[in-house]
């Protein structure tokens, strides 16, 4: 039976061992001391802020019993990633705690090749962490490094800014509601919306060069309408969005079930594209970095000056309900 720091030894301390991956990697930069002693040390870059972000997976709660381990691995710093991304900021270091019900090597190998591969191409070391026995629990904590008075805040929507939202909304709600047997997707359209679920893309890139043209972020987890809400009331600012705009993936159409698109579009979670506000005098600006970076940016609607809430209107100009967000402590 492995012993706990022979786990962590052999699957997340990368000095310790070498693989195809840790063989090609340089040293990390920034970190003075890594995994193996009482504390990490870091070394932040002069006239930089660190950003700190927690995410935790609970099985039952984020994931199902027996989910892939390589994509809960990706998924548990990829949630982590899209924190950042939503500031603006750069990913550096990463710590991982993990309860694990037994020291399971088939389900650590595949579980640590997902979280590295995806910590390797975003350059993010990971520093340290604490292991434990106990149900399937994933914790990571992300740091980041922005610069000084660059990090892109929920508060700072002005009225009369463009509301942009990144990629496509819905799709992982799509493949959770196909997983419930709510819904049946068609073999052709059930890995790019199951990718979107347990293999979501940070929008790292984009947070990073949004520093200076957005006036405010946040990243899309528990749904469109309730995440740009947060906006709303950060910013103290009201918003009128357009539902025909709101980018879906074409596989909705070939459903046509109206209800299911409007819950997936407006209140899926899980999608991790970023929703930002700029003023419009950026937009030509912003057109020209979706092109360059390859990533659809849509155009959704304004920000309004008054209360902070969030009118969406449907084709024909009438109000369409917005189903609400998930919350976790919400009444049933
Ligand atoms: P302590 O008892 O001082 O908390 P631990 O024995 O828990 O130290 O951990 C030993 C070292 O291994 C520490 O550097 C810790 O950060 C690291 N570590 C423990 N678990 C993990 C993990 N799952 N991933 C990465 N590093 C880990
Ligand atoms: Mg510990």
């Amino acid at each position: 039976m492995l012993s706990e720091f022979e786990l962590i030894r052999r699957y997340f301390e990368r000095s310790a061992h070498s693989n195809a991956l840790t063989a090609r990697r340089a040293e990390p930069s920034g970190v003075q001391l890594g995994i193996g002693d009482d504390c990490a040390l870091l070394d932040p870059a002069s006239g930089m802020q660190v950003a700190v972000s927690t995410d935790m997976l609970v099985e039952g709660r984020h994931f199902a019993a027996g989910a892939d381990p390589f994509k809960l691995g990706h998924k548990a710093l990829a949630v982590n990633l899209s924190d950042l991304a939503a500031m603006g900021a750069a990913p550096r270091w990463a710590t991982l705690a993990l309860a694990l019900p037994s020291a399971d090597e088939a389900w650590l190998e595949r579980f640590s090749a997902g979280f590295l591969a995806l910590a390797d191409r975003f350059e993010v070391a990971l520093i340290g962490g604490d292991t434990t026995r106990g149900p399937l629990n994933i914790c990571v904590t992300i740091m980041g490094e922005v610069p000084a008075g660059l990090a892109l805040y929920r508060a700072g929507a002005q009225p009369g800014d463009e509301i942009w939202v990144s990629g496509e909304l819905g799709g992982a709600a799509l493949a959770l509601q196909h997983e419930a047997g709510r819904v049946t997707l068609e073999e052709g359209d059930r890995p790019a919306m199951l990718s979107r679920l347990h293999e979501p893309e940070p929008r790292v890139a984009l947070g990073e060069r949004l520093r200076g043209i957005a006036t405010s972020a946040i990243d899309v987890s528990d749904g469109f309408a309730g995440d740009l809400a947060h906006i709303l009331e950060r910013s103290s600012v009201g918003a009128l969005v357009h539902y025909a705009e709101l980018p879906r993936p074409a596989v909705f159409s070939r459903i046509g079930d109206a209800e299911l698109e409007r819950g997936c579009v407006l209140a899926g979670g899980d999608d991790y594209e970023l929703v930002f506000t700029a003023p419009q005098a950026r937009r030509a600006e912003i057109e020209a970095l979706g092109k360059e970076m390859g990533l659809s940016l849509s155009r959704v609607g304004f920000v309004q000056s008054g209360d902070a809430r969030l009118m969406v209107l449907g084709t024909e100009g009438t109000p369409v309900a917005a189903p609400r967000s998930f919350d976790h402590f919400a009444e049933p």
